[in-house]
């Protein structure tokens, strides 16, 4: 249930003011509003591979007797359209997971489990780049959630940590476990954040400049999804950066109470 503010506002109406009265932003306002903002956003960011496959389709029809040309602009139609594909998954995946709170099922999950596989779907693109993925840390700690979902978490934090560093430097995937909340880091000796872009990374379609200009393909939505996997699982991401040197990334989730669902017999 929103609740309405009434707040009186002074306006100004030609040479004479005037009091008003009018409803403060409710809770249901705001979420409209990011919803708009959302949604303005997309079509922003749509637009860009859209006419960029628009052009290069016509310019391919114009190329015709020149086949290096039709290569090239086939080439490019091609990473556009790949870029338009991730985008629009994406897309998909982050408004499936803004639109609920919670989780629909949870079940015990295990971090080992969850990092090894993101660390198989992260291996060529390390490998290919002579970048070693070092595992560590605590072995057994279960958490309640959904494995897929961490897992593409996890995946995201790896894939980000493989993109903004240099071939040849290792990144470390951890797990501990402290006072019942379990803690995997992602750590990388990669080009790093800068103060002020830190703090903005989690938000939808945000990418630093610098990042950005090397043209990494990257959409801006793979920290949001992140976010939102840990914070329907009650848990929290942070992040640490020093530009030039790299940047670690923790996600901590509630250990699961696996003696607790035994006994219940899992009625979740
Ligand atoms: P993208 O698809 O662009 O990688 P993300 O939401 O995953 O989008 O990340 C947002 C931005 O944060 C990236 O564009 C990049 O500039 C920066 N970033 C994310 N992870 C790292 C990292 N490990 N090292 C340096 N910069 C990073």
């Amino acid at each position: 249930e929103a609740q309405i503010w009434m707040h009186v506002r002074v306006a100004r109406l030609g040479t004479r003011f005037i009091l008003v009265l009018a409803d403060d932003r409710t809770e249901a306002h705001r979420l409209e509003e990011v919803r708009r903002d959302f949604i303005a956003n997309i079509s922003h960011e749509l637009k860009t591979p859209i006419g960029a496959i628009t052009l290069l389709s016509e310019a391919l029809e114009m190329a015709a007797d020149d086949p290096d040309q039709v290569r090239r602009f086939a080439e490019r139609m091609e990473s556009e359209a790949g870029r338009l594909s991730r985008l629009t998954l994406e897309i998909i995946e982050l408004s499936r997971l803004q639109a609920v709170d919670t989780l629909a099922t949870a079940e015990d999950v295990r971090l080992d489990h969850v990092i090894s596989s993101a660390v198989d779907q992260n291996h060529v693109a390390a490998n290919a780049r002579g970048m070693e993925l070092a595992v560590g840390g605590k072995k057994k700690v279960t958490v309640r959630g959904d494995e897929a979902l961490l897992t593409l978490a996890v995946h995201n934090l790896i894939a980000n940590a493989v993109q903004y560093s240099p071939d040849g430097s290792r990144i470390g995937i951890g797990v501990r476990l402290e006072a019942g909340v379990a803690e995997i880091a992602v750590t990388d000796q990669g080009i790093g954040i800068g103060e002020d872009d830190l703090p903005r990374v989690f938000e939808r379609f945000f990418r630093v400049d610098q990042a950005r200009s090397r043209n990494t393909g990257g959409t801006g939505l793979g920290l949001s999804i992140v976010k939102h996997v840990v914070q329907n699982h009650g848990g929290d991401i942070r992040a640490w950066s020093q530009p030039g040197k790299g940047s670690t990334f923790t996600i901590r989730l509630p250990e699961a109470d696996t003696d607790a669902s035994a006994a219940q017999g899992d009625k979740a």
